[in-house]
């Protein structure tokens, strides 16, 4: 603020007083913040000098039920505001100071006793004749307002003598400058930008108060109001007065111009003067607190959404008063109305009511005549109770006002003194919850009676429905008795019928049974009998099989013992036959061994013949005789033994000794077989039994040289036979004995071997074959061996195949 000279109009005061004042600036300078509170301020002047934190007694202005919740220690701020000089002060103060002197920078007023003498004080602000409304309004109002919007009550009130501009600070409308704009028009430019129009409301009062009376200014009709204050929560109320709703500001100001014209009409009616009384405008401001929902749900424990839409808002309610105070002057001093005492005294009764209760407050008395004066009481929550309190003192400059302003001065200061709790005025919206509910609840109730009505109406469908089911299940069911009880009637008849029959014919084999019974009875009995009968031959029979049985087994224990016996002697016979099988052996072996020494003594015999030189065998007859054994009576008995031989061996067993493994054995054979063939009544047989073949073979097989000699000596006697000729041809024996031929030395074998084919060539039919398969080159090629023997056979061979060539000649065959 401006600290010019302008504040101080008498520089030697402000001197003589700097001394004695400075100590104490610094620490007596103001918190701006009300609600920290403590009172710090010291009057410096005649004002007690102890102040603190307020403790309301029960019986005091802000006492009772309002304290009951913990509030925030709010002291009541008081402003002080000097009026420049008017147009007459200007002239008829012109020689004189100011009775004050400002020093906003340090929040002190001091005050001119005299000319000599001055009082310091220190206010919450001090506003010099410069400060401007807007200033005025922030200062003063502002956090008023702004506490009224979060829910607290506010009050702004100015305090002063008429003339000093309290009217001016409050309710200048600001129409031709805006700048004038007072603060009840800004406090409602703050209050209707801050609001929300859809779910928060701002409402009106405006009243008068004079002569104790409360006189509606919205409604002239409504002159006598009452006031109503609730015993517990200690909070009054007009019912009485117009409440009216705002919705804008300009809707504000014509209502506010409405209340001025009315507070003039009674004025001129009642023949009195604005100064005179006291003006209240009484904002209320209810907002509905959003957010605060979850706390309130958590509480109260679970919610359902039911509930919750039930629940009540919750809605702060802030109330503004503004108060323009009717003037502080004593209405003796400006007597200018002529009332008498009474009147004047019941004029200001209010004011020295308030006056009253301030110091009573101020100094912590036990009593606060609140209920004095109608003023009191409706200003009981801006002072001592739960409100943010704001008081302007206005003064005039003038010094002949000294008086006056000194009074508003220490009203001011005594204020200032007042503590108030501040409390949140917040509660739940019952009234809009119960008009939801009942909404609701009609609702319900008609969405009751309709699903009643319904209800019904689907029992009855549902009753016929049934009703037609269970007529037409019992037609059905009736039907279905019915045709069972037919059927059953109907098997019942066929069955009777039935029994009937079987029962007549049962009756028709009962007779016919009683007379079979009869000679059933007496073959019975016969039968019976003959079981008997049987039953006896049974026994006999079953004891004969008994007999038969052991018979049998005794003829089985007989039997085995004769089979054993069988077996013995079957071993003995078996034993018996390999004994006989093995002296068979022996003997044969002797018989051969007989059969050899036989032939060799032949041989021998024959040696001994052939002694006698240039002795030729010529002839067929010769060579057998010579191999036939010699008839003379010494080898008869030995020829008699080989006969017997041959008819004991048999000439097949002869002949496979031709094949034995033993070359002994095989030799002895030969000879044997040799021995044989010389005989012409055994030729026959010797070739019927294979002996020809198996000679061949030996003479094809062998490389022993007596055998070739021996086997082609009995070839070439069975080669006498024609027959045996085609044999010995046909089974390759021209070959066979060639290659003998060839390969024998001894002149013996050749004499044989040349022999056998002489003979062969004497038979007509083999002349071809004999040339063909060599026989006769053979027969020539034994000439070079030069044996007399051999010569002679070859000679033989040759005579005989040219008798043949010139039979076959003269035959005309070549
Ligand atoms: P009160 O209401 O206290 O009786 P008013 O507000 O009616 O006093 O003011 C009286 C006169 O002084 C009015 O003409 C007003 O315009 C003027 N006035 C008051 N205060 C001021 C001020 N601060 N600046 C200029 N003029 C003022
Ligand atoms: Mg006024």
């Amino acid at each position: 603020m401006a600290s010019g000279g302008a504040n101080y109009r008498n520089g030697t005061q402000r001197n003589s007083l700097k001394g004695t004042t400075t100590a104490t600036d610094r620490q007596l300078s103001m918190n701006s913040n009300p609600s920290k509170a403590a009172l710090k301020n010291k009057s410096l002047s005649s004002v007690g000098a102890s102040s603190g934190l307020r403790k309301s007694s029960p019986g005091s202005l802000g006492g009772g039920t309002a304290k009951d919740d913990a509030g925030v220690p709010g002291r009541v701020r008081v402003a002080v505001r000097l009026r420049p000089r008017n147009a007459e002060e200007s002239v008829a103060d012109a020689d004189f100071a100011d009775c004050v002197e400002l020093q906003p920078e340090f929040k002190r007023l001091k005050l001119r006793k005299n000319n000599w003498d001055t009082d310091t004080y220190e206010f919450d602000e001090v506003l010099t004749e410069f400060a401007s409304q807007k200033r005025v309004y922030e200062v003063v109002a502002k956090p008023v307002v702004e506490s009224v919007l979060d829910g607290y009550n506010g009050t702004v009130m100015a305090y002063g003598q008429t003339g000093t501009g309290k009217t001016y600070t409050l309710g200048r409308l600001g129409e031709e400058d805006t700048a004038d704009r007072g603060i009840i028009v800004r406090a409602m430019e703050d209050i209707l930008a801050d609001v929300s129009l859809e779910s928060d409301s701002v409402s009106v009062s405006y009243l008068q108060l004079y002569m104790e009376s409360l006189q509606d200014l919205l409604d002239p009709t409504n002159d006598n109001i009452s006031i109503v204050e609730d015993p517990k929560s200690g909070d009054v109320s007009l019912p009485g007065a117009t409440l009216v709703e705002i919705r804008d500001q300009q809707s504000f100001l014509e209502l506010l111009q409405l209340g001025e014209a009315h507070r003039y009409a009674a004025n001129t009616r009642l023949n009195t003067e604005s100064s005179r009384s006291h003006a209240l405008l009484m904002v209320h401001v209810k907002r509905s607190v959003k957010g605060r929902e979850l706390a309130h749900s958590s509480q109260n424990g679970n919610s359902t959404n039911m509930a919750k839409s039930l629940r009540p808002t919750l809605v702060r309610k802030g109330k503004l008063v503004v108060v323009d105070l009717a003037g502080s002057e004593r209405i003796d001093k400006s007597g200018s109305e002529g009332h008498t005492l009474e009147e004047a005294k019941s004029i200001n009764l209010s004011l020295s009511a308030l006056g009253k209760c301030i110091n009573a407050l101020a100094e912590n008395s036990a009593h606060v005549p609140v209920r004095d004066s109608k003023l009191t009481r409706l200003l009981r929550d801006s002072f001592g109770g739960t409100a943010r309190t704001s008081l302007v003192i206005t003064i005039g400059p003038s010094p002949r006002h000294r008086g006056e302003t000194t009074s508003t001065i220490m009203f001011g200061q005594r204020a200032m003194k007042v503590e108030n709790m501040l409390k949140l005025k917040e509660e739940f919206d019952y009234k809009s919850l119960a008009r939801k509910l009942d909404i609701q609840l009609d609702k319900l109730i008609m969405e009751h009676e309709r699903k009643q009505k319904a209800f019904e109406e689907e029992i009855e469908r549902i009753t016929t429905d049934t009703q037609n089911q269970i007529s037409e299940a019992e037609r059905n069911y009736a039907d279905a008795m019915e045709k069972e009880r037919l059927k059953y009637q109907k098997d019942y008849m066929e069955s009777i019928k039935k029994l009937e029959e079987k029962w007549m014919m049962n009756q028709h084999k009962l007779g016919e049974r009683k007379d079979q019974m009869a000679s059933t009875a007496e073959e019975v009995a016969e039968l019976q009998k003959l079981l008997s009968k049987e039953t006896s031959l049974r026994k006999a029979a079953e004891e004969e099989v008994n007999n038969l049985k052991s018979q049998l087994a005794q003829l089985k224990m007989s039997e085995a013992s004769a089979n054993s016996e069988i077996l013995k002697l079957r071993k003995m016979l078996e034993d018996e036959a390999y004994r006989k099988e093995k002296l068979e052996g022996e003997i044969s072996m002797l018989q051969t061994q007989l059969l050899q020494l036989s032939f060799e003594a032949d041989e021998t015999r024959r040696r001994l013949d052939r002694g006698g030189p240039g002795k030729v065998l010529g002839g067929l007859d010769s060579l057998i005789s010579q191999v036939r054994p010699q008839v003379n009576d010494s080898v008869n008995e030995e020829k008699a033994s080989i006969a017997n031989l041959f008819e004991q061996v048999g000439l097949q067993k002869i002949l496979s000794l031709l094949e034995a493994e033993d070359a002994d054995v095989r030799i002895h054979a030969v000879k044997v077989v040799a021995n044989l063939a010389a005989e012409e009544s055994n030729q026959q047989k010797i070739v019927e039994a294979g002996g020809l073949t198996s000679l061949l073979l030996l003479l094809g097989s062998s490389e022993d040289e007596m055998i070739h000699r021996v086997a082609a000596g009995a070839i070439a006697n069975l080669a006498m036979n024609e027959t045996n000729q085609e044999l010995i041809l046909s089974e390759g024996g021209i070959r066979l004995l060639s290659i003998t031929a060839a390969n024998a030395e001894d002149p013996q074998t050749l004499r044989m071997v040349a022999g056998a084919i002489a003979n062969l060539c004497g038979n007509d039919k083999l002349q071809n074959k004999l040339r063909d398969e060599g026989g006769i080159k053979a027969l020539l090629g034994m000439v070079k061996c030069g044996h007399p023997d051999v010569l002679a056979q070859v000679a033989r061979g040759i005579a005989n195949f040219a008798k043949c060539e010139s039979r076959a000649s003269a035959q005309g065959l070549f």
